[in-house]
């Protein structure tokens, strides 16, 4: 049931037991002999686990798959709390993530942070980022990741204040920043002594994050 301001009620879902939604197959492990575990980011209710059924000439193996993005059906068993999968419509297979490492690493390392996150990670974010590598070469890839991690601190309200000095708190646009990770913030030259100049943030790297934040990501695009 959706109520007057369109949140889907998580309770009313529970209670009918079959649902679907769309949803990022994130990790499967293993569970009995032949069963999986499979985590999803949904877009409408955060992380699921649901559990797979059936063995390796069960169609699932191939659809239920990390990476891939589509329409899932779920029946849950509010008695028993679980949750388990009736059928996946693929709709975003990004194979190309497994035919390259670096491609793999990356996108492994997203999905990775995504599981830990509790759900709370932008949807449109983290699919358009797998969209995008999937189809990037290498440096693309490393790019994308960077623009992926600085968007995430910045949807979290976590990015480090980039703005103006910790010490003297001017702002100190077009000037070579320092990154001091004990306070979490940049300093500026002046402030800066020898010892906090281990990260240098040139004026470029500065405004190629300022870009980042405020230019909004697109879906299905090259994860620009
Ligand atoms: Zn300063």
């Amino acid at each position: 049931m959706i109520d007057r301001i369109g949140r889907i009620n998580h309770n009313t879902h529970m209670a009918n037991r079959s649902w679907s939604t769309e949803a990022l197959v994130l990790s499967l492990s293993s569970f009995g002999e032949i069963h999986r575990e499979a985590i999803l980011l949904t877009k409408d209710q955060g992380l699921v686990r649901a559990a797979l059924f059936g063995g390796a000439k069960s169609r699932f193996r191939s659809l239920v798959s990390p990476f891939h993005t589509g329409t899932v059906w779920l029946y849950s068993n509010p008695v028993k709390n679980s949750t388990k999968i009736t059928d996946f419509d693929v709709t975003a297979y990004r194979a190309g993530i497994r035919e390259n490492l670096v491609r793999s690493w990356c996108a492994s390392l997203a999905v990775e942070i995504v599981s830990r996150s509790q759900g709370i990670v932008d949807w449109v974010l983290v699919n358009s980022f797998l969209d995008g590598v999937a189809v990037s070469d290498e440096a693309e890839c490393r790019r994308a990741l960077l623009r992926f991690l600085w968007r995430l601190l910045v949807s979290a309200g976590v990015k480090p204040d980039m703005e103006e000095c910790l010490r003297c708190g001017e702002n100190k646009e077009n000037e070579v920043l320092y990154y001091f990770p004990h306070e979490d913030g940049c300093l500026c030259s002046n402030c800066a002594r020898p010892e906090d100049r281990h990260f240098r943030l040139s004026p470029d790297s500065c405004s190629y994050l300022f870009t980042v934040e405020h230019s909004p990501q697109r879906m299905r695009g090259r994860g620009q």
